[in-house]
């Protein structure tokens, strides 16, 4: 059960007033969750600040920098009724004058904020032109008592188009209000070594910087944050590896009969990559150790097929698989692919997600509990109380990017002593799988299957967009079918982004009906149906965000072009380019990027012309990722993870691996009282299951 003392911070941000059904969405979006709560704006921590701290005289004012000035107001020279000259306002100080300058605002509002004869003092942008003091649009604009109130470190945000800073500041203080005091979880040695403040203080001064280095990414209070989310997650790691260790595993036997029928199905042969994987997996499952087994393998790779092979070494054996994928687009495509193929061995197959209900559902259930499906492929819907398995001997996760121990935790829940296999399409450095996985086996497939052919990579500046257009245009008039990948909607609305709908809008005149869009705030069902009209065809061309990313499936998709490619990561431009090269014909990524790229964009798009070997990217991405991105922004970071980041923290987690091998040999229950406050962390960052499966054994 969650902690009393965390309540509010799970309340809804709908309760906070000003925030309606259109903002809540916005926030949904923003803060990545369907109901945003208190706890996941307090988890969004700012980028950035806004230093109003500066106070000069008039005459001291650096151009070009954020000033805070004191002013007396003289007057107003409103804007002519027509045309487009500003409303000005004249103000000095005993040792110079400045004017403050508004386009498009009506007088009265002006007027009030700004009124002769008083005095205000004025934040923002300060400008010299014609020789003359500025500034157009401040930021703030208060009297005496105002300024008591003005932030002079103002956190600035990650945003989403149509929240302003504002908003966020105003839902992220709210949340760290609502945070108490919490015990301490850390080791007091190394909290005092690491001159630590506690969680609470920590977390308000990112949303109440006093300095603006306490925003930045080392400093010790962002450090110690990122320490309590490593610890959170390697201390839920350690605890489902010390219960799955707790309980035995189950022998299965097999010989490899149902095995024989599917590949006799294949019209191709496994690689030796997969050979080996499958060779490792069924020793895993033949004996009588549990199994917690990684497969990484690039997308491509064939990782589907080593799943169902391992799954049917335990149906062989009498037993029930389950196959789970993090989308119902990745869901339906895997079932699409195994169905067949399942058949042709005998294996009965069925598929479960959300949208499965009523009497199909029931039915489907009474089959599961009885035995009589032997491979459910399915979505989190699998995890619903209600579903239960005859004998559930192999939850295989296929996690794609999203790394949580919980999906695995209520997987292996569903059975007795389930073998679990999680396979991930990131190529993760090796230095990095422990982070993830924590003390897991690994198979690899590095092997890309025969008869693919390189993708030609061409990076081209944005200048040459029509250009680029024409040859998708030609392509696709020669049958070709065309990804168009346009950097989130979602995104930060500072930056200078091409947004999905904006490009569509644009292709559609130039493709008509040939263009289909596809994006993350629309409906799954419209998602699949988009998708479902690119694979057949009906519209050659899709216009996306970076929904494909997670390992859809177009074979006759041959080109892909990425906008703004200097804005995502390596390891997500890797995953975007693996869309095309899937079937026979020579495919092409284009890398449309803003001329002239900063340094470490280059890197990047060269190390993507040079390379197609994911296991490659992914160590260069760390090193980049090591040079200091600006936080908050969508490259950074470690997937899965709010605030740590593998390149920046490595020693913190090295530290935290460590803290949680000594925590479960010391109090593997968490009973003591670091282990009570231990318990609390795990919830603050909803590693909780851990907790669950603590108290249940
Ligand atoms: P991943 O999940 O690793 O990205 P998939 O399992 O989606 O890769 O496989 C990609 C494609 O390659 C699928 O169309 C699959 O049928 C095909 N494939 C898998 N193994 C082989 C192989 N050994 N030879 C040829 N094609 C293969
Ligand atoms: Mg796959």
């Amino acid at each position: 059960m969650r902690p009393p003392v965390l309540t509010p911070l799970f309340a809804g941000l709908n309760t906070l007033s000003g925030i309606g059904p259109k903002f809540l969405k916005l926030f949904a979006q923003l803060l990545g969750n369907d109901e945003p709560r208190f706890l996941d704006a307090l988890f969004h921590l700012p980028h950035s600040v806004i230093d109003r701290r500066a106070r000069p005289k008039l005459r001291e004012v650096q151009p070009d920098t954020i000033v805070t000035v004191e002013v007396h107001i003289d007057k107003h020279k409103p804007a002519p009724p027509r045309g487009r000259a500003p409303h000005r306002v004249l103000a000095h100080d005993e040792t110079n004058d400045i004017e403050f300058v508004f386009f498009g605002m009506p007088r009265e509002r002006i007027e009030k904020m700004l009124p002769a004869g008083e005095k205000r003092f004025v934040s923002g942008k300060a400008i010299l032109y014609d020789g003359r003091l500025q500034m157009t649009h401040p930021d703030r604009v208060v009297d005496e008592a105002g300024l008591a109130k003005l932030a002079a470190v103002e956190p600035v945000y990650p945003l989403t188009q149509g929240l302003s800073n504002a908003m966020l500041r105003r839902a992220c203080t709210a949340a760290s209000d609502r945070l108490p005091e919490l015990p301490e979880w850390i080791d007091g040695a190394f909290l005092r070594a690491k001159r630590y403040d506690s969680f609470r203080l920590s977390m308000r001064r990112m949303h109440a910087p006093e300095e603006p280095s306490d925003v930045e990414a080392l400093s010790i209070q962002r450090s110690r944050l990122a320490y309590d989310e490593l610890l959170a997650h390697q201390l839920a790691l350690a605890l489902v590896r010390s219960d799955m260790k707790r309980e035995p595993g189950r022998a299965h036997t097999a010989n490899g009969r149902l095995q024989a029928k599917i590949e006799a199905a294949l019209p191709f042969s496994l690689t030796q990559s997969q050979r080996r994987a499958v060779d490792e997996i069924k020793a895993d499952l033949s004996s009588g150790e549990r199994m917690l087994r990684l497969l990484q393998g690039d997308v491509g790779s064939g990782k589907t097929l080593v799943a169902l092979l391992a799954a049917a070494h335990v149906i062989e054996s009498g037993k029930q698989a389950v196959i789970m994928a993090p989308t119902e687009v990745l869901a339906r495509q895997h079932h699409a692919r195994i169905a067949p193929l399942a058949e042709a061995a005998g294996i009965r197959t069925e598929i479960l997600t959300g949208r499965e209900r009523g009497a199909p559902r029931n039915a489907l259930l009474t089959d599961l509990a009885n035995g009589s499906i032997q491979l459910l492929v399915g979505t989190h819907a699998v995890f619903q109380d209600d579903v239960a398995f005859a004998d559930l001997a192999l939850a295989v996760v296929d996690e794609q990017h999203r790394f949580g121990v919980h999906q695995r935790l209520a997987l292996a829940d569903k059975g007795e002593a389930a073998d679990v296999l999680v396979m991930t399409a990131t190529p993760i450095p090796r230095t990095l799988v422990l982070t993830y996985f924590g003390d897991m086996d690994v198979s690899e497939l590095r092997e890309k299957p025969a008869g693919r052919m390189p993708i030609e990579t061409v990076a081209v500046a944005l200048e040459r967009l029509h250009e680029v257009v024409e040859a998708v245009r030609r392509a696709v008039d020669s049958g070709a079918r065309a990804y168009w990948i346009c950097p989130l909607v979602e995104e930060s609305e500072e930056v200078d982004f091409a947004a999905a709908e904006e490009r569509f809008a644009h292709l559609q005149e130039l493709f008509g009906a040939q263009a289909g869009l596809v994006h993350g705030r629309m409906k799954a069902a419209d998602k699949d149906e988009a998708m479902e009209r690119f694979a057949s065809g009906a519209t050659p061309v899709l216009v996306a965000t970076t929904v494909v990313e997670v390992g859809v499936d177009v074979p006759e998709a041959t080109i892909i072009v990425i906008e703004h490619a200097e804005r995502f990561g390596l390891a997500q431009l890797h995953q975007l380019r693996g869309r095309v090269g899937r079937g026979h014909e020579k495919s092409t990524c284009l890398l449309l990027y803003r001329a002239p790229p900063g340094p470490t964009a280059k890197r990047r798009l060269e190390t993507m012309r040079e390379t197609q070997d994911g296991f490659r990217i992914a160590e260069e991405d760390l090193a980049l990722r090591g040079e200091g991105e600006i936080l908050g922004t969508r490259q950074s970071g470690m997937p899965g993870f709010k605030i740590a980041d593998a390149s920046l923290h490595r020693d913190l987690l090295e530290t935290a691996r460590r803290d949680a091998a000594l925590i479960v040999t010391n109090d593997p229950a968490l009973k003591s009282a670091r282990g009570e406050a231990l318990r609390i962390l795990l919830h603050l960052f909803e590693r909780e299951d851990a907790v669950r499966l603590l108290d249940a054994g």
